[in-house]
Protein backbone atom coordinates (compact mmCIF):
# COMPACT_ATOMS: atom_id res chain seq x y z
CA UNK A 1 0.00 0.00 0.00
CA UNK A 2 1.32 3.49 -0.88
CA UNK A 3 1.76 5.52 2.40
CA UNK A 4 0.56 8.96 1.90
CA UNK A 5 3.20 11.70 2.45
CA UNK A 6 2.19 13.97 5.34
CA UNK A 7 2.63 17.13 3.76
CA UNK A 8 -0.63 16.12 1.59
CA UNK A 9 -2.50 15.78 4.85
CA UNK A 10 -1.71 19.28 5.86
CA UNK A 11 -4.50 21.42 4.17
CA UNK A 12 -6.54 19.93 6.01
CA UNK A 13 -6.16 21.67 9.17
CA UNK A 14 -4.56 24.60 7.63
CA UNK A 15 -7.96 26.23 7.50
CA UNK A 16 -8.16 25.95 12.01
CA UNK A 17 -4.37 27.58 12.90
CA UNK A 18 -3.66 31.10 13.50
CA UNK A 19 -1.58 31.60 10.83
CA UNK A 20 -3.11 29.48 8.01
CA UNK A 21 -1.52 31.74 4.96
CA UNK A 22 2.06 31.20 6.18
CA UNK A 23 1.86 27.67 7.30
CA UNK A 24 0.18 26.99 3.12
CA UNK A 25 3.55 28.85 1.94
CA UNK A 26 5.91 26.97 3.86
CA UNK A 27 4.24 23.83 3.09
CA UNK A 28 4.07 24.20 -0.26
CA UNK A 29 7.41 25.29 -0.42
CA UNK A 30 9.17 22.27 1.25
CA UNK A 31 7.19 20.05 -0.78
CA UNK A 32 8.07 22.05 -4.31
CA UNK A 33 11.61 22.05 -3.35
CA UNK A 34 12.11 18.34 -2.32
CA UNK A 35 13.28 16.76 -5.07
CA UNK A 36 16.89 19.49 -5.05
CA UNK A 37 16.79 19.02 -1.57
CA UNK A 38 17.01 14.82 -2.24
CA UNK A 39 19.65 15.76 -4.36
CA UNK A 40 21.91 17.63 -1.84
CA UNK A 41 20.67 14.22 0.56
CA UNK A 42 22.26 11.71 -1.98
CA UNK A 43 25.52 13.68 -2.49
CA UNK A 44 25.75 13.74 1.32
CA UNK A 45 24.70 10.28 2.19
CA UNK A 46 27.20 9.01 -0.57
CA UNK A 47 30.06 11.37 0.52
CA UNK A 48 30.75 10.48 4.39
CA UNK A 49 33.51 12.38 5.78
CA UNK A 50 34.69 11.05 9.45
CA UNK A 51 35.25 13.32 12.78
CA UNK A 52 37.70 15.61 12.02
CA UNK A 53 37.70 15.29 8.13
CA UNK A 54 34.65 16.92 7.53
CA UNK A 55 36.71 19.40 4.92
CA UNK A 56 34.32 18.77 1.64
CA UNK A 57 30.99 18.60 3.39
CA UNK A 58 32.07 21.84 5.58
CA UNK A 59 33.13 24.06 2.21
CA UNK A 60 29.80 22.45 0.27
CA UNK A 61 27.14 23.72 3.24
CA UNK A 62 29.59 26.89 3.03
CA UNK A 63 28.49 27.17 -0.36
CA UNK A 64 24.62 26.39 0.21
CA UNK A 65 24.39 29.14 2.61
CA UNK A 66 26.05 31.79 0.63
CA UNK A 67 23.77 31.35 -2.38
CA UNK A 68 21.29 31.97 -0.07
CA UNK A 69 22.70 35.21 1.23
CA UNK A 70 23.92 34.16 4.85
CA UNK A 71 27.57 35.72 5.56
CA UNK A 72 29.63 32.21 5.80
CA UNK A 73 32.74 31.87 7.85
CA UNK A 74 33.84 28.19 7.26
CA UNK A 75 36.69 26.40 9.53
CA UNK A 76 35.41 27.33 12.70
CA UNK A 77 36.85 24.82 15.41
CA UNK A 78 37.94 22.71 12.89
CA UNK A 79 35.47 22.26 9.96
CA UNK A 80 32.71 23.82 11.62
CA UNK A 81 30.60 26.33 9.39
CA UNK A 82 29.13 29.77 10.83
CA UNK A 83 26.86 30.74 8.83
CA UNK A 84 24.83 34.56 9.84
CA UNK A 85 21.99 35.63 8.67
CA UNK A 86 21.15 39.54 9.95
CA UNK A 87 17.32 40.51 9.12
CA UNK A 88 15.92 43.28 11.13
CA UNK A 89 15.39 43.52 15.07
CA UNK A 90 14.30 40.97 17.08
CA UNK A 91 15.57 37.69 18.32
CA UNK A 92 18.53 35.29 17.29
CA UNK A 93 17.87 31.81 17.00
CA UNK A 94 20.42 29.08 16.32
CA UNK A 95 20.22 26.18 14.33
CA UNK A 96 22.54 23.47 14.71
CA UNK A 97 23.37 20.14 12.07
CA UNK A 98 26.31 17.52 12.75
CA UNK A 99 28.16 16.69 9.71
CA UNK A 100 30.57 14.13 10.83
CA UNK A 101 29.87 10.61 9.60
CA UNK A 102 31.44 6.84 11.59
CA UNK A 103 33.67 4.44 10.23
CA UNK A 104 30.99 1.65 8.97
CA UNK A 105 30.86 -0.19 5.73
CA UNK A 106 27.51 0.46 4.71
CA UNK A 107 25.56 -2.75 4.18
CA UNK A 108 21.87 -0.76 3.06
CA UNK A 109 22.12 -1.69 -0.71
CA UNK A 110 20.74 1.71 -1.25
CA UNK A 111 21.57 3.03 -5.02
CA UNK A 112 23.49 6.20 -3.42
CA UNK A 113 25.02 3.99 -0.33
CA UNK A 114 28.19 4.95 0.70
CA UNK A 115 31.35 3.58 -0.94
CA UNK A 116 33.59 5.40 0.45
CA UNK A 117 37.20 4.71 2.29
CA UNK A 118 39.41 6.71 4.62
CA UNK A 119 42.10 6.62 6.76
CA UNK A 120 41.86 7.12 10.16
CA UNK A 121 43.58 8.54 12.58
CA UNK A 122 45.80 5.50 13.73
CA UNK A 123 46.62 5.14 10.25
CA UNK A 124 44.52 2.28 9.42
CA UNK A 125 41.79 2.08 6.22
CA UNK A 126 38.20 2.87 7.71
CA UNK A 127 34.82 2.60 5.40
CA UNK A 128 32.53 5.58 5.78
CA UNK A 129 28.52 5.83 6.15
CA UNK A 130 26.59 8.46 7.86
CA UNK A 131 24.90 5.93 10.49
CA UNK A 132 23.76 8.23 12.27
CA UNK A 133 21.86 9.98 10.28
CA UNK A 134 23.96 13.37 10.37
CA UNK A 135 23.05 13.57 6.50
CA UNK A 136 20.18 13.79 6.72
CA UNK A 137 20.34 16.67 9.66
CA UNK A 138 23.06 18.89 7.28
CA UNK A 139 19.55 18.24 4.46
CA UNK A 140 16.78 19.35 6.88
CA UNK A 141 19.26 22.73 7.98
CA UNK A 142 19.77 23.57 4.09
CA UNK A 143 16.03 23.37 3.79
CA UNK A 144 15.36 25.52 6.59
CA UNK A 145 17.30 28.37 5.82
CA UNK A 146 16.03 28.21 2.44
CA UNK A 147 12.48 28.23 3.16
CA UNK A 148 13.51 30.83 6.00
CA UNK A 149 15.32 33.33 3.92
CA UNK A 150 12.76 32.55 1.35
CA UNK A 151 10.16 33.86 3.65
CA UNK A 152 12.16 36.61 4.60
CA UNK A 153 9.20 39.45 5.17
CA UNK A 154 7.51 37.11 7.25
CA UNK A 155 9.86 37.32 10.22
CA UNK A 156 12.30 39.69 11.91
CA UNK A 157 15.50 38.70 13.91
CA UNK A 158 18.86 37.06 13.30
CA UNK A 159 19.99 33.34 11.92
CA UNK A 160 23.10 31.53 13.29
CA UNK A 161 22.90 28.66 11.40
CA UNK A 162 25.95 26.22 12.82
CA UNK A 163 26.93 23.02 10.80
CA UNK A 164 29.33 21.14 13.53
CA UNK A 165 32.21 18.58 12.90
CA UNK A 166 32.81 16.21 15.32
CA UNK A 167 30.30 15.15 17.24
CA UNK A 168 30.60 11.75 17.32
CA UNK A 169 33.64 12.47 19.35
CA UNK A 170 32.24 14.72 21.53
CA UNK A 171 34.74 17.50 20.47
CA UNK A 172 33.34 19.91 18.04
CA UNK A 173 30.36 21.66 20.04
CA UNK A 174 33.83 22.48 22.30
CA UNK A 175 36.12 23.48 19.62
CA UNK A 176 33.69 25.86 17.98
CA UNK A 177 32.95 27.28 21.41
CA UNK A 178 36.47 27.37 21.88
CA UNK A 179 36.71 29.78 18.91
CA UNK A 180 34.52 32.05 20.04
CA UNK A 181 31.12 31.04 18.73
CA UNK A 182 29.28 33.15 21.52
CA UNK A 183 31.18 36.06 21.35
CA UNK A 184 32.75 36.91 17.17
CA UNK A 185 28.83 36.37 16.20
CA UNK A 186 25.85 37.10 17.65
CA UNK A 187 24.87 35.33 20.65
CA UNK A 188 21.70 33.14 20.24
CA UNK A 189 18.39 33.77 22.21
CA UNK A 190 17.44 30.01 21.67
CA UNK A 191 19.52 27.06 20.19
CA UNK A 192 17.23 24.24 18.45
CA UNK A 193 18.61 20.84 16.74
CA UNK A 194 16.82 18.22 15.43
CA UNK A 195 18.21 14.30 15.46
CA UNK A 196 16.86 11.23 13.83
CA UNK A 197 15.23 8.55 15.58
CA UNK A 198 15.86 4.99 14.31
CA UNK A 199 12.22 4.16 16.35
CA UNK A 200 9.87 6.50 15.68
CA UNK A 201 7.81 6.42 12.27
CA UNK A 202 8.85 9.37 9.76
CA UNK A 203 6.53 11.91 9.99
CA UNK A 204 5.99 12.19 13.80
CA UNK A 205 8.19 14.41 15.89
CA UNK A 206 10.26 13.03 19.66
CA UNK A 207 10.71 15.38 22.67
CA UNK A 208 12.00 14.88 25.85
CA UNK A 209 11.77 18.21 28.26
CA UNK A 210 14.23 18.34 30.44
CA UNK A 211 17.25 15.99 30.85
CA UNK A 212 17.24 14.39 27.45
CA UNK A 213 20.83 12.69 27.00
CA UNK A 214 23.74 11.70 29.38
CA UNK A 215 27.06 13.18 30.72
CA UNK A 216 29.38 11.02 28.91
CA UNK A 217 32.70 10.13 30.12
CA UNK A 218 35.57 7.78 27.88
CA UNK A 219 37.98 6.80 30.79
CA UNK A 220 41.72 4.78 29.69
CA UNK A 221 42.76 2.28 32.58
CA UNK A 222 46.63 0.85 32.35
CA UNK A 223 46.67 -1.81 35.13
CA UNK A 224 50.66 -2.36 35.93
CA UNK A 225 52.34 -5.46 36.66
CA UNK A 226 55.52 -6.87 36.63
CA UNK A 227 55.77 -9.58 33.99
CA UNK A 228 56.91 -13.13 33.66
CA UNK A 229 57.42 -16.79 32.38
CA UNK A 230 53.79 -17.93 32.96
CA UNK A 231 55.49 -21.33 34.80
CA UNK A 232 56.47 -19.20 37.53
CA UNK A 233 53.41 -17.05 38.59
CA UNK A 234 55.52 -16.38 42.19
CA UNK A 235 57.66 -14.17 40.34
CA UNK A 236 55.55 -11.90 38.94
CA UNK A 237 52.46 -9.69 39.65
CA UNK A 238 50.18 -10.63 37.15
CA UNK A 239 47.95 -7.67 35.73
CA UNK A 240 45.79 -9.95 34.00
CA UNK A 241 44.03 -11.05 37.30
CA UNK A 242 44.45 -7.92 38.73
CA UNK A 243 42.26 -6.28 35.95
CA UNK A 244 39.65 -9.03 36.08
CA UNK A 245 39.45 -8.30 39.92
CA UNK A 246 39.28 -4.57 38.91
CA UNK A 247 36.42 -5.23 36.35
CA UNK A 248 34.27 -7.28 39.07
CA UNK A 249 34.56 -4.26 41.87
CA UNK A 250 33.57 -2.14 38.80
CA UNK A 251 30.29 -3.58 39.09
CA UNK A 252 29.55 -2.32 42.59
CA UNK A 253 29.87 1.09 41.70
CA UNK A 254 26.18 1.35 40.15
CA UNK A 255 24.66 -1.14 42.21
CA UNK A 256 26.17 -0.15 45.91
CA UNK A 257 27.36 3.34 45.48
CA UNK A 258 24.90 5.57 43.52
CA UNK A 259 21.20 5.96 44.74
CA UNK A 260 18.87 3.25 43.17
CA UNK A 261 17.21 6.18 41.34
CA UNK A 262 20.17 8.60 39.73
CA UNK A 263 20.68 7.28 36.60
CA UNK A 264 24.30 5.86 35.78
CA UNK A 265 26.46 3.29 33.87
CA UNK A 266 29.86 1.90 34.22
CA UNK A 267 30.94 -0.25 30.98
CA UNK A 268 34.49 -1.68 30.62
CA UNK A 269 34.21 -1.72 26.68
CA UNK A 270 37.37 -3.09 26.08
CA UNK A 271 40.21 -5.57 27.15
CA UNK A 272 43.57 -6.13 25.80
CA UNK A 273 46.19 -7.60 27.84
CA UNK A 274 49.24 -10.14 26.86
CA UNK A 275 50.83 -11.86 23.50
CA UNK A 276 50.80 -15.59 24.15
CA UNK A 277 50.16 -18.06 26.78
CA UNK A 278 52.77 -18.56 28.47
CA UNK A 279 54.01 -15.11 29.40
CA UNK A 280 52.62 -12.76 31.76
CA UNK A 281 52.58 -9.28 30.34
CA UNK A 282 53.52 -6.49 31.97
CA UNK A 283 50.47 -4.15 31.78
CA UNK A 284 46.74 -4.29 30.62
CA UNK A 285 45.09 -2.25 29.02
CA UNK A 286 41.14 -1.18 29.55
CA UNK A 287 38.77 1.35 27.62
CA UNK A 288 35.37 2.29 29.98
CA UNK A 289 32.49 4.40 29.15
CA UNK A 290 30.62 6.13 32.02
CA UNK A 291 27.16 7.67 31.70
CA UNK A 292 25.36 9.76 34.57
CA UNK A 293 22.79 12.89 34.49
CA UNK A 294 24.10 15.02 37.47
CA UNK A 295 27.80 16.41 38.10
CA UNK A 296 27.64 14.83 41.65
CA UNK A 297 27.25 11.73 40.62
CA UNK A 298 29.84 11.52 37.57
CA UNK A 299 32.31 12.64 39.69
CA UNK A 300 31.31 9.86 42.63
CA UNK A 301 32.05 7.61 39.48
CA UNK A 302 35.37 9.28 38.43
CA UNK A 303 36.27 8.92 42.08
CA UNK A 304 35.11 5.39 42.64
CA UNK A 305 36.93 3.92 39.83
CA UNK A 306 40.68 5.32 40.86
CA UNK A 307 39.70 4.35 44.72
CA UNK A 308 39.49 0.46 43.11
CA UNK A 309 42.31 0.75 41.12
CA UNK A 310 44.30 1.76 43.60
CA UNK A 311 42.84 -0.42 46.44
CA UNK A 312 42.97 -3.79 44.66
CA UNK A 313 46.68 -2.86 43.35
CA UNK A 314 47.76 -2.20 46.63
CA UNK A 315 45.80 -5.34 48.26
CA UNK A 316 47.71 -7.78 45.12
CA UNK A 317 51.04 -5.96 46.32
CA UNK A 318 52.07 -3.85 43.19
CA UNK A 319 55.17 -2.25 43.56
CA UNK A 320 54.39 1.45 44.68
CA UNK A 321 55.66 2.35 41.25
CA UNK A 322 53.01 0.40 39.22
CA UNK A 323 49.91 1.40 40.63
CA UNK A 324 47.16 1.38 37.76
CA UNK A 325 47.21 4.53 36.16
CA UNK A 326 43.56 5.80 35.11
CA UNK A 327 42.94 8.96 32.43
CA UNK A 328 39.57 10.51 31.89
CA UNK A 329 39.79 11.88 28.55
CA UNK A 330 38.88 15.20 27.68
CA UNK A 331 36.10 13.96 24.91
CA UNK A 332 33.96 14.39 27.99
CA UNK A 333 29.91 15.53 26.87
CA UNK A 334 27.58 17.06 29.39
CA UNK A 335 24.14 16.24 29.62
CA UNK A 336 21.56 17.07 27.74
CA UNK A 337 18.94 19.13 29.16
CA UNK A 338 16.20 20.18 26.83
CA UNK A 339 14.53 23.78 28.31
CA UNK A 340 11.21 22.74 29.23
CA UNK A 341 9.58 26.44 28.72
CA UNK A 342 11.46 26.22 25.26
CA UNK A 343 10.32 22.39 24.44
CA UNK A 344 6.47 23.15 25.97
CA UNK A 345 6.87 26.44 23.06
CA UNK A 346 8.13 24.59 20.08
CA UNK A 347 5.81 21.66 20.63
CA UNK A 348 2.56 23.90 20.58
CA UNK A 349 3.79 25.16 17.55
CA UNK A 350 4.37 21.61 16.16
CA UNK A 351 0.54 20.22 17.34
CA UNK A 352 -0.68 24.02 15.97
CA UNK A 353 0.93 22.99 12.48
CA UNK A 354 1.14 18.85 12.32
CA UNK A 355 -1.69 18.12 15.06
CA UNK A 356 -0.67 16.97 18.12
CA UNK A 357 -0.79 13.08 17.16
CA UNK A 358 2.94 13.35 15.85
CA UNK A 359 4.09 14.62 18.57
CA UNK A 360 5.90 11.22 20.82
CA UNK A 361 7.27 11.85 24.39
CA UNK A 362 10.57 9.75 25.23
CA UNK A 363 12.29 8.85 27.75
CA UNK A 364 15.91 10.32 28.82
CA UNK A 365 18.33 7.74 27.25
CA UNK A 366 21.89 7.48 28.54
CA UNK A 367 23.30 8.08 24.86
CA UNK A 368 25.31 11.06 24.36
CA UNK A 369 25.17 14.50 22.10
CA UNK A 370 27.56 17.47 22.45
CA UNK A 371 24.61 19.82 21.29
CA UNK A 372 24.01 19.85 25.34
CA UNK A 373 27.09 22.24 25.39
CA UNK A 374 25.36 25.15 23.62
CA UNK A 375 23.28 25.39 27.15
CA UNK A 376 26.34 24.92 29.66
CA UNK A 377 27.87 28.11 28.76
CA UNK A 378 27.77 31.79 31.01
CA UNK A 379 25.12 32.55 28.36
CA UNK A 380 22.82 30.16 29.78
CA UNK A 381 21.22 29.70 26.61
CA UNK A 382 17.22 27.56 26.24
CA UNK A 383 18.48 24.43 24.15
CA UNK A 384 15.93 21.88 22.29
CA UNK A 385 16.99 19.24 20.54
CA UNK A 386 13.45 17.50 19.26
CA UNK A 387 14.07 13.67 17.45
CA UNK A 388 12.95 13.34 13.63
CA UNK A 389 10.82 10.42 12.80
CA UNK A 390 12.88 8.59 9.88
CA UNK A 391 11.56 5.04 9.82
CA UNK A 392 8.68 3.82 7.32
CA UNK A 393 5.52 3.53 9.35
CA UNK A 394 4.87 0.31 7.67
CA UNK A 395 8.60 -0.86 8.70
CA UNK A 396 8.00 -0.03 12.19
CA UNK A 397 4.52 -1.08 12.33
CA UNK A 398 5.87 -4.68 10.66
CA UNK A 399 8.72 -4.69 13.90
CA UNK A 400 6.36 -3.81 15.89
CA UNK A 401 4.19 -7.19 15.29
CA UNK A 402 6.84 -8.97 14.61
CA UNK A 403 8.77 -8.42 17.53
CA UNK A 404 12.51 -8.00 15.39
CA UNK A 405 14.18 -4.71 16.35
CA UNK A 406 14.54 -2.23 13.78
CA UNK A 407 18.44 -1.19 13.25
CA UNK A 408 19.72 1.13 15.86
CA UNK A 409 21.61 4.44 14.82
CA UNK A 410 25.62 3.41 14.13
CA UNK A 411 23.78 0.42 12.23
CA UNK A 412 25.48 -0.71 8.54
CA UNK A 413 21.83 -0.95 7.78
CA UNK A 414 20.24 2.34 9.20
CA UNK A 415 18.43 3.69 5.90
CA UNK A 416 15.91 6.62 6.76
CA UNK A 417 12.86 6.69 4.27
CA UNK A 418 13.88 10.06 2.97
CA UNK A 419 10.72 12.01 1.58
CA UNK A 420 8.57 12.25 4.96
CA UNK A 421 11.73 12.28 7.27
CA UNK A 422 13.27 15.14 5.25
CA UNK A 423 9.89 17.25 4.39
CA UNK A 424 8.95 16.59 7.82
CA UNK A 425 12.11 17.60 9.55
CA UNK A 426 12.08 20.95 7.28
CA UNK A 427 8.96 21.59 8.26
CA UNK A 428 9.62 21.34 12.05
CA UNK A 429 12.37 23.17 12.24
CA UNK A 430 11.07 26.04 9.81
CA UNK A 431 7.85 26.14 11.97
CA UNK A 432 10.03 26.85 15.38
CA UNK A 433 12.20 29.22 14.05
CA UNK A 434 9.60 30.98 12.61
CA UNK A 435 7.50 31.10 16.18
CA UNK A 436 10.69 32.50 18.00
CA UNK A 437 11.03 35.14 15.64
CA UNK A 438 8.02 36.47 15.05
CA UNK A 439 6.32 37.08 18.97
ZN1 LIG B 1 25.95 8.91 16.44
ZN1 LIG C 1 24.17 11.49 15.82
Amino acid sequence: MKRIPFFLLFPVFAGLSAEPALQKAVKARVAGSYEKLFELYKHLHSHPEISFQEEKTGLRLGAEMRELGFAVTQKVGGHGVVCVFKNGKGPTVLVRADTDALPVLEATGLSYASKQKTTDERGVEVPTMHACGHDVHMTCWVGAARVLTALKDKWSGTLVFIAQPAEERGAGAKAMLAEGLFEKYPVPDYCLALHVSHDQPAGTLGYTSGFAMANVDSVDITVRGTGGHGSQPQSAKDPIVLAAKIILDLQTIVSREIHPLEPAVVTVGSIHGGTKHNIIPDDVHLQLTLRSYSSKVRLHLIDSIKRICLGQAQAAGVPKGRMPVVKVKDEFTPATYNDPALVKRVNGVFAEWFGKDVLIERKPTMGGEDFGRYGTTRHKIPIYMFRLGSISPAVVQRARATGKPLPSLHSSIFAPDPEPTITTGVTAMSAAVLDLLMR
